[in-house]
């Protein structure tokens, strides 16, 4: 019960890594708040998980700053509080960097990059005021390095890195910590999306994974759960890979 009292909002939790963290947290006995852009789907989702004394569900779109804001107000009405802000929701686009649209670009630095740090900035602000708190980014082994076709998507991960420095020292002062967890090939429905486009297979991820597989939304869920708990007291401003050696690894 490493979670017991506190309020942990996940943003883009319908599915994938951020459900996965949400259950995770869940067992420890957080109070959680399952987001989506849909209203109906996070409230279905939230609703699958437990009674609303324990996991709500808020629709926002936190690639808008006024929508990550009423995602933590909504928690603050319902729970009176927000201890952990885990900014997970994200997007990818796979295209030669020569065709990337402007709508396109603006779509994936809106939702990976602004969106992380508006959901950030709206959770700080209420963790100053109650005196602390604990702040993960999701980030990603493309923020480590790059890969052909991912100009936007490898631009916000590696942006991330550096925002978590930063707000990692400006927030310290408060008793707010800041982290960056980065996860490898997890085979969710952005894995399913990807391959769609022909640009890999599951053969070619099994071949070049040093541990010769793909992560589990439950491994990243540790990591997470690890890095907002008193586990990590003294961490803080770091970029942590659960990669099975992802980047660890130079050759072909
Ligand atoms: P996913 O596509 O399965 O889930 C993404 C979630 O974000 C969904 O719940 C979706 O509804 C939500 N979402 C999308 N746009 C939103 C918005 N504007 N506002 C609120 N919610 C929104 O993706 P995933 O694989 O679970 O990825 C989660 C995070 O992990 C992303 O930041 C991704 O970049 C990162 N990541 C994933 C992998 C992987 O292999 N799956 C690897 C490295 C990093």
């Amino acid at each position: 019960m490493q979670l017991r009292g506190k309020v942990a909002i996940i943003t883009g939790s319908s599915m994938g890594i951020g459900l996965a963290v949400a259950e995770r947290f869940l067992k420890e006995d957080a109070r959680v708040v399952i987001n989506s852009r849909h209203p109906d789907k996070a409230r279905e989702v939230a609703r699958d998980l437990g009674h609303e004394e324990q996991v709500i569900g808020v629709g926002a779109d936190v690639s808008r700053s006024p929508e990550a804001e009423r995602l933590v107000e909504a928690t603050l009405g319902h729970f009176g509080r927000v201890d952990i802000m885990v900014c997970n929701a994200g997007t990818s686009l796979i295209r030669a960097a020569e065709d990337i649209t402007a709508e396109e670009w603006a779509h994936v630095i809106d939702l990976n990059l602004s969106g992380v740090f508006y959901s950030a900035q709206a959770a700080a602000k209420s963790m100053i005021r109650q005196g602390g708190g604990n702040i993960l980014l999701i980030g990603s082994i493309l923020g480590r390095v790059g890969l052909p076709r991912r100009a936007a998507y490898c631009a916000t991960k590696h942006a991330l890195v550096g925002l978590t420095k930063v707000l990692a020292l400006d927030w310290a002062p408060y008793g707010i910590r800041v982290n960056n967890l980065a996860p490898g090939y997890i085979a969710t429905e952005m894995n399913i999306r990807d391959q769609s486009t022909s640009d890999y297979s599951d053969q070619d991820i099994l071949r070049r994974d040093p541990m010769g597989r793909y992560g589990t939304v439950e491994e990243i869920a540790q990591g997470a759960l690890y890095l907002v708990s008193d586990a990590s007291g003294y961490v803080t401003g770091v970029d942590l890979p659960i990669d099975g050696g992802w980047v660890a690894y130079g050759g072909w």
